[in-house]
């Protein structure tokens, strides 16, 4: 019997065109030199797509006729065209759940770092100054005793929220939803949130409803002694506020793990001492990275065997 062909669409981690490989002839989109005409040509080969952090446009999902799913690598799907999909009849798939642990212990090391200036202290030891001119100055943040004000308290939301009670803070968040059974502080407004906390966690899904969210009047709002952590999408902050709000103290400090046009950071950005900047690193680890894979793989072989797929996203339920 032949075996079913999937198309892997933009850069995707090897693991996964390994496993496909198992089961499945796989062919590589980014490696065709005439992508566009190789899809005309092969497009209604293809009922299945594996696609990376890059994600999918409407014009790939209208030249695969006969496609049924894509399966995309990550829990932050805004690079899929879900409209699109959705219109055509396809399901889609993310990611969600194997990387909880790992993106929250980059936030919580994130707003340490941000909050107690560790990268600065390092960098006064290795300059050779802690000798030179005496002890790293007493920081001003603290967390112990604080308010984590946490903007999408969803899987990774409430995985950080339980880091950041061990550290002592108290949690307030924001969504669209007062969640039932869930005993942090609820508000219905992000500017009140950000004027009740300490430390601005964003923590929402990248796309048009979230897009520049976090604008000058909430920075105004988190307040001069505050802090901006962002561990969701860069495209829910406004980076040219924020860079204001952080060069002239209207906010104390950010730590970004996702920027607005990546992996271009403004090098007004880059030069505030009072930001650590990471380059989009929260799930970067070998085991979770794999296990994202796995689901990717997971995915396509759950549907191709029983045309029930695993983890669809919600815009693309199952027939
Ligand atoms: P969930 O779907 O579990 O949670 C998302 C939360 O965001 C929900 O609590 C939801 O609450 C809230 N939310 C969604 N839309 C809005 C909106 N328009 N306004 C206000 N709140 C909103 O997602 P995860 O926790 O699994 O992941 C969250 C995001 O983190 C991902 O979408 C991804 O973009 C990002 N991420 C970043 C990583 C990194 O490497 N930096 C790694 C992994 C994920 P409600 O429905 O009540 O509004």
């Amino acid at each position: 019997m032949d075996r079913q062909q999937v198309l892997v669409i933009g850069p995707i981690l090897p693991y996964v065109i390994a496993k496909l490989g198992e089961r499945f002839d796989v062919v590589e989109l980014h490696k065709e030199a005439d992508r566009a005409g190789f899809l005309e040509r092969e497009g209604k080969r293809f009922k299945a797509v594996a696609c990376g952090l890059k994600g999918i446009d409407r014009e790939t999902i209208a030249a695969l006729p006969d496609l049924e799913i894509i399966s995309s690598f990550g829990v932050g799907y805004d690079a899929v065209d879900v409209a699109a999909a959705a219109q055509a009849g396809v399901v889609v798939t993310n990611t969600p759940g194997v990387l909880d642990e790992e993106v929250a212990n980059t936030a919580l090391a994130l707003m340490l770092m941000t909050v107690r200036e560790l990268n600065r202290a390092e960098n006064h030891l290795r300059a050779g100054r802690w000798a030179k001119d005496g002890p790293y100055p007493l920081t001003a943040g603290s967390l112990g005793g604080s308010v984590l004000g946490i903007l999408g308290l969803g899987r990774i939301g409430k995985a950080i929220a339980r880091r950041a009670e061990a550290c002592g803070m108290k949690i307030h968040y924001h969504g669209r939803h007062e969640q039932a059974g869930v005993a942090y502080r609820y508000h219905a407004s992000l500017t009140e949130l950000a004027r009740a906390s300490d430390v601005l966690m964003a923590v929402v899904p990248g796309g048009a409803a979230t897009h520049h969210m976090i604008d000058r009047q909430v920075l105004e709002a988190l307040g001069p002694n505050g802090y901006l952590i962002n561990i969701g999408r860069g495209t829910v902050v406004d980076e040219t506020a924020l860079i204001e709000a952080l060069s002239k103290g209207a906010i104390r400090g950010a730590g970004l793990d996702v920027f607005e046009n990546e992996p271009a950071v403004p090098e007004s950005l880059v030069v505030l001492e009072n930001t650590v900047l990471l380059p989009h690193v929260g799930s970067a680890s070998v085991a979770t990275r794999q296990a994202m894979g796995q689901l990717v793989v997971d995915n396509i072989v759950a549907w191709t065997d029983t045309r029930r797929a695993m983890t669809p996203v919600p815009e693309t339920p199952q027939p």
